[in-house]
């Protein structure tokens, strides 16, 4: 079979009614491009469709015109619903057939689950004849690799868990080997917390950044900002570098990162390895950040507890909050929340406490405590560090970076430690 020279762009093909009517969000794109961008191969297009073969094989073959390599997810299951795999062969000219490794893997999940094998459950070994089949580590249905008139047709499961378990088991080690050990597309990635993107460009423009041959783009969301630097063909990976430095230099104080990593991993790892721990105290973030944190495998090797204090009475009984500070200062002051941060460290006998009180809105903002006042507060082992913040947005991007801005007033307070 002819195989095609290394890929460079890429296409999704996402089935699934579910996609389009709002039930479900279409997540693969955003897998499949990371994953893709780190072998250099740029995810040009995601085209989102029902589960019709008419526009299965159409969509496929319009795909198949502009790039060599297409992905195709969702519609392999066993439900009448699920038409992508005849259409795919249909439009390939090729039969269906049962993949015998495939079957026999689904008949050793299905007996292992103490069930009964069914003709339904057969179906999921049902592959297009000639396929490269990689077997599912976390489910039934295969995913499947076509190469035909140079073009390379890839068919992986719908469920999220699955696609992903197929993409590391199988499609990366096989992508891997045929971009020839191919260098990762060339970038240089800052992360930064606290700073929008509209203030950072005349930071840059000031300082006469990016220099030549290199491009800068950004990605941002709830006060998170992603800063790409891609450089020219003829820029050294020295000069690259350099770069990067200086824009790290540049928006020194909002910098986490200099990898894709999320703050509340980075915050765990480091954790983690000084064996110090961890409890928090929220009232506006209604959990938001024990949530966040304890997404992280592993986190209860640090993270003890929390406590959403949402009434004033719950902060009193749950953090000891003094009565009268509420009555003076109001359950949204610094004076409350580092009593808050000290009486949830003390409470849980961790090392460091969070804390947070805020006006989420849409209501109970007044002119001195409009919506979007946050009060943040961190106990550590030899203080309590503390900061007003003042968000805009609606209720649900006010409490987004509310999560953000502790964890990253967290980070700051486990950095200097
Ligand atoms: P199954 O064997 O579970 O039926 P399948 O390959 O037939 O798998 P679908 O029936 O299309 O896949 O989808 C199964 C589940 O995966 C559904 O809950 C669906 O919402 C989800 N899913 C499918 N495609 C996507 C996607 N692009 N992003 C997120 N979830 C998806
Ligand atoms: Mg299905």
């Amino acid at each position: 079979m002819p195989t095609s020279s290394r890929p460079t762009h890429a296409e999704l093909v996402s089935t699934g009614a579910e996609l389009l009517s709002g039930r479900s969000l279409n997540s693969h794109a955003r897998l499949l491009g990371a994953r893709l961008g780190e072998l250099g191969i740029t995810l040009a297009r995601d085209t989102t469709i029902p589960d019709d073969s008419t526009v299965i094989r159409e969509t496929v073959a319009a795909a198949a015109d502009r790039v060599d390599l297409i992905f195709i997810s969702g519609g392999l299951g066993p439900t009448n619903d699920d038409v992508t795999r005849d259409a795919v062969a249909a439009l390939l000219g090729r039969s269906i057939v049962t993949d015998a490794a495939a079957l026999a893997a689904i008949r050793d999940r299905v007996t292992r689950a103490g069930r009964r094998m069914t003709a339904a459950r057969g179906r999921q070994a049902l592959v297009i004849e000639g396929a490269t089949v990689w077997l599912n580590p976390v489910g039934a249905a295969p995913g499947e690799c076509l190469e035909q008139d140079g073009k390379t047709y890839i068919l992986l499961p719908g469920p999220p868990p699955e696609l992903s378990a197929i993409l590391d088991a199988h499609v990366m080690p096989w992508l891997r080997e045929r971009c020839g050990g191919a260098s990762a597309l060339r970038e240089r990635v800052l992360l930064l917390q606290g700073i929008g993107e509209g203030d950072i460009i005349p930071l840059f423009e000031a300082a006469g950044f990016p220099p030549d041959g290199i491009t800068t783009a950004y990605c941002a969301g709830a006060g998170r900002v992603e800063v790409r630097l891609h450089p020219a063909p003829d820029i050294s990976d020295t000069d690259l570098n350099a770069a990067a430095d200086q824009a790290a230099d540049l928006l020194t104080p909002y910098v986490y990162a200099r990898e894709r990593i999320e703050l509340e991993a980075l915050i765990g790892s480091h954790l983690a390895a000084v064996k110090q721990t961890l409890s928090v105290a929220e009232s506006c973030t209604g959990g938001g950040i024990g949530q966040r944190l304890t997404d992280i495998p592993g986190s209860s090797a640090y993270f003890a507890g929390g406590l959403i204090v949402y009434s004033n009475e719950a902060k009193q009984t749950g953090c000891g909050v003094d009565p009268a500070t509420l009555e003076t200062a109001g359950a949204v002051s610094e004076a409350v929340v580092r009593q808050m941060a000290t009486g949830v460290r003390s409470r849980f006998h961790t090392d460091y406490g969070l804390a947070v009180t805020g006006i989420a809105g849409p209501d109970g903002g007044t002119p001195e405590k409009p919506v979007g006042l946050v009060y943040i507060a961190v106990a550590t082992p030899t203080n309590v560090v503390c900061q007003e913040y003042r968000f805009a947005g609606n209720r649900e991007t006010i409490r987004e970076q509310t999560v953000r801005a502790a964890l990253m007033l967290l980070w700051k307070c486990v950095m200097d430690a």
